[in-house]
């Protein structure tokens, strides 16, 4: 089975990403690349996260042409090949459609520096202009409109991490859902105060060293 790690990383973060309530349904998609073959493992399209096995799990080449696996790759295949193009630093693609990050989509607005926690994905989380789900014309907003950020929201529609591996682009997509409902809450009874630019340069240098270190 070709990219057998990625594929059970798929399968064991879909089903969290349904656990931490990041999404409903069918909706959302992970993918991973291993960049050394030049291949993708993306979750099947419009399958339940709890009956998802890892053969389930479609592989393409950089193209998105289908190399293995029985089922259709997600329907956002573009806007994932197109990320991994764009981003050498990215090894993993999130896609939820988490309440508080969509309530703010579907505004139309950026999520601003409320919280220290935004610096997960950056100085802000853009916006990516509304296209129809699993267009060529989503894939391009999402993956011009991201930057150097790890996080975008899309208009109308939901959120999208990257990450150097699959837990860092899951860990990404919680703590700005965590920032967008903290967002909704204060904007509900006032006006939230919002952190200085320097500041959130200074939380992502700390980050760096934040946790436990491997001795
Ligand atoms: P897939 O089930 O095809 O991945 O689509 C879900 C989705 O969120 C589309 O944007
Ligand atoms: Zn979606």
């Amino acid at each position: 089975m070709l990219l057998e790690k990625e594929r059970m990383n798929i399968v064991e973060f879909g089903k969290k990403l349904v656990k931490a309530k990041l999404t409903t349904g069918t909706g959302g998609n992970l993918s991973m690349i291993n960049r050394r073959k030049k291949q993708v493992a993306i979750s099947p399209s419009g399958l339940d996260y709890s009956k998802t096995r890892p053969v389930d799990v479609v592989i393409t080449d950089m193209a998105g042409r289908i190399k293995d696996g029985l089922c259709q790759p997600s329907s956002e295949l573009g806007f994932h090949l197109e990320l991994y193009r764009t981003r050498p630093d990215i090894q993993a693609v999130v896609h939820t459609h988490s309440v508080y990050a969509t309530t703010i989509a579907c505004l139309g607005w950026e999520l601003p520096p409320v919280h220290y926690l935004i610096g997960f994905s950056g100085k802000n989380v853009p916006i990516a202009p509304y296209a129809t789900f699993g267009t060529k014309a989503l894939a391009r907003h999402v993956a011009s409109g991201i930057g150097s950020c790890n996080a975008i929201l899309l208009a109308n529609h939901g959120l999208v991490t990257v990450g150097a591996d699959m837990a860092a682009a899951f860990t990404t997509a919680e703590e700005i859902e965590f920032v967008a409902r903290v967002y909704y809450q204060a904007k509900n009874i006032g006006q939230p105060v919002l952190l200085p630019d320097r500041e959130i340069d200074i939380v992502i240098e700390k980050f760096k060293t934040y946790g436990q270190r491997r001795k």
